[in-house]
């Protein structure tokens, strides 16, 4: 199973939207870029929300049906690891491995002693075309990386196994994670990293790395743009030069866990892609979720009275919603408004508060992420929520395409 060059990962929190989510990639293929979908949720979503991952499946293939769409798609186990990955086997052809927790975790010294003597091409001076500077690596800095990082390796292998063993075959497209950690990891680091999995026989067709900067959920990124830049570029330029080397899969190539809404890095990805022909997988995360919140508010009446309910739950139990989410949300108290205030606005006020608009006053990047984060409220309400979802789909759907189409594949792949 071959992902293809372009794919796009979108999260579908309540799984009504999925037929809106596609047409947004029918709209990317007339204009003449095919995008492939891709269905992620993660096991921490399914918790909260007390789904299961068959029923995104359903959602996927009832989309496809309904808008007769005839390429590829995929449903992605996200961010699934070895106590987790068996519920997501049937309905899954695609499998984000995370093992970002395993870095760092100690191996054995006879395996690092082995890697490293079966690695001597990892050290001297190594010219990768398309980076300026060749990398001059020793063998302390092999092994060092593989210090940090084989146990990872090996340990996405393992699940890879697993789930192979489960599945029964390997028709699925398998990704390793290493975003969720602290530090971005280097080029010359990604490049024993590869060594290591080409070692494993592991066939990924992404690779998340960690970069450098905040991908927050949901807003803009926070950090230095050109210094991301140059990173992309190298970390494609590494994977060409990785997949050569090793024989790994020719479609190899970076997935980037974005968190929705990098708006501007979207430029400086386009870019890369244009100049060095590299496919991408993007994830865009929940934020689908945030177009149902726009779209009843914009029906307005009971509708935006919902809205409003969502916020204030969310506003009281703030705490409990954000803490799963520490690490990937900035959420300033002060700025956040009270509910009594939300209930008094328009529709209108609601809308512009929580789309992500920076050229908007209004945009309140505080109130959307608390949202964000917010769905368990929504999924509290059980039917409430989703009948409201129903009668109000086509205001919903148009909101849900339009940001997919408009905010993140024009800017990525069409501009
Ligand atoms: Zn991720």
């Amino acid at each position: 199973m071959q992902l293809p060059k372009y794919s796009l990962g979108m999260g579908d929190r309540f799984a009504h939207q999925a037929k809106a989510q596609l047409q947004a990639c029918v709209l990317s293929g007339e204009a003449g870029v095919d995008i492939t979908p891709v269905w992620n949720k993660s096991n921490r979503e399914h918790l909260i929300i007390g789904s299961e991952p068959g029923g995104t499946r359903a959602a996927a293939d009832a989309a496809v049906q309904a808008l007769r769409w005839t390429r590829p798609y995929f449903l992605d186990a996200d961010h699934i690891n070895l106590s987790t990955y068996e519920r997501f086997v049937p309905p899954c052809d695609f499998f984000t491995i995370d093992v970002a927790d395993n870095i760092g975790q100690k191996s054995d010294d006879a395996e690092i002693a082995k890697f490293v003597e079966r690695h001597p091409e990892l050290v001297g001076s190594i010219a990768i075309p398309g980076i300026v500077e060749p990398f001059q690596i020793d063998r302390a800095f092999v092994e060092r990386t593989a210090k940090q990082f084989l146990a990872a390796v090996q340990h996405a292998a393992a699940i890879y196994r697993a789930i192979v063993a489960s599945k029964g075959s390997e028709d699925f497209v398998a990704e390793i994670s290493m975003d969720e950690t602290d530090r971005p990891q280097t080029p010359p680091e990604l490049l024993v990293i590869l060594a290591a999995v080409a070692d494993e026989r592991l066939p990924i067709q992404t690779i998340a790395p960690k970069f450098t900067g905040r991908f927050n959920k949901g807003v803009d990124y926070v950090g230095d743009v050109p210094q991301f830049a140059k990173e992309f570029r190298d970390d494609i330029a590494t994977i060409a030069y990785a997949v050569e080397r090793y024989g790994l899969p020719a479609n190899l190539k970076l997935s980037v866990h974005s968190g929705s809404d990098k708006f501007s890095i979207y430029p400086a990805i386009r870019q890369a892609l244009r100049d060095t022909g590299a496919g991408v997988h993007v994830k865009t995360a929940g934020t689908t979720w945030l177009e149902e919140l726009i779209g009843l508010a914009e029906a307005g009446g009971s509708a935006l009275e919902l809205a409003c309910d969502v916020y204030a739950e969310a506003y009281a139990h703030a705490d409990d919603l954000c803490a799963p989410y520490a690490t990937v949300i900035d959420i300033d108290r002060a700025k956040l408004p009270l509910p009594s205030e939300v209930e008094a606005w328009t529709g209108e006020q609601y809308v512009r508060a929580l789309r992500h608009n920076d050229a908007d006053p209004d945009y309140n990047p505080d109130f959307r992420q608390l949202l964000h984060v917010g769905f368990k409220v929504a999924a509290k309400m059980g039917t409430r929520y989703t009948d409201a979802l129903m009668r109000n789909e086509a205001v919903i759907a148009r909101n849900v395409t339009a940001n997919l189409f408009e905010r993140h594949i024009h800017p990525l792949f069409l501009s």
